[in-house]
């Protein structure tokens, strides 16, 4: 049985805290995505690739089985909806929380409390979906790909849904953050299949991620 695995990762904060986890496994990323155009990258183990990939798409390669794991956060595991995908272990990385924010000055509670129909712009559209029908406030979604914070301040939409580590970048847009919908962090994501078949391989990795990721946090 062939046993070599595919590992996907995205650039950014997912990769650069993979790696430390990597190397508790004893695995080294002999390339720097950031520092080369290559999208498979080797490793120390001749029997490990890493395949670099954007963020929303990593379930989507696991999934299919053209990546045996990879490391994806809630956020992005909520929105593909974690079909075909095992879930062993919350990697404790890439931590932020997913919140509702407005323009400072926005009234949101008496909006809310009036049953008005919120506009809400976000890339979050079913994790926002669940949470304003939850609290049976009427909204209508307006799907973005990125740069959130500009929907108030132009009148696009009255709220965002958007991720949020330190707040910086909401309080440089004059943004209030008004609810706060859940906690994210990033999870190992493995191919079912792959589970099954390249156990004896993949096993020993998903331990070792495991035992690693406790020191986070
Ligand atoms: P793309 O850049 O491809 O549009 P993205 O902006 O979601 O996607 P990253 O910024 O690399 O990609 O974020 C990857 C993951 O890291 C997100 O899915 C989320 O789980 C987490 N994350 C996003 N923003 C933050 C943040 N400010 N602090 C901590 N973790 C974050
Ligand atoms: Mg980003």
């Amino acid at each position: 049985m062939n046993q070599t695995l595919t590992l996907a990762l995205s650039k950014g904060r997912i990769f650069d805290e993979t790696l430390p986890l990597l190397e508790a496994a004893g695995i080294h990323v002999t390339e720097d995505p950031e520092k080369s155009r290559k999208l498979i990258l080797t490793t120390s183990d001749p029997q490990l690739r890493v395949v670099i990939v954007r963020a929303s798409d990593v379930p989507t390669y696991v999934q299919y089985g053209a990546a045996d794991f990879g490391v994806a956060g809630k956020d992005v595991l909520l929105e593909h909806g974690g079909e075909g995908l095992y879930q062993p272990v919350d990697l404790q990385i890439a931590k932020c929380r997913m919140s509702v924010a407005v323009q400072a000055g926005f009234d949101y509670a008496s909006a809310v409390r009036q049953g008005a129909r919120l506009r809400v712009a976000t890339k979050y559209v079913q994790v926002a979906r669940e949470h304003f029908a939850a609290k049976g406030v009427h909204v209508d979604l307006i799907k973005l790909y990125g740069s959130m914070e500009l929907g108030p301040l132009v009148g696009l939409s009255d709220a965002i849904v958007d991720l949020v580590s330190t707040g910086s970048t909401l309080r440089a847009n004059h943004l209030v953050e008004v609810e706060h919908i859940m906690e994210i962090s990033s999870r190992l994501v493995v191919n079912q299949a792959a589970l099954k078949l390249k156990r004896e391989k993949l096993q020993p990795i998903v331990d070792a991620f495991a035992k690693a990721s406790l020191r986070e946090k």
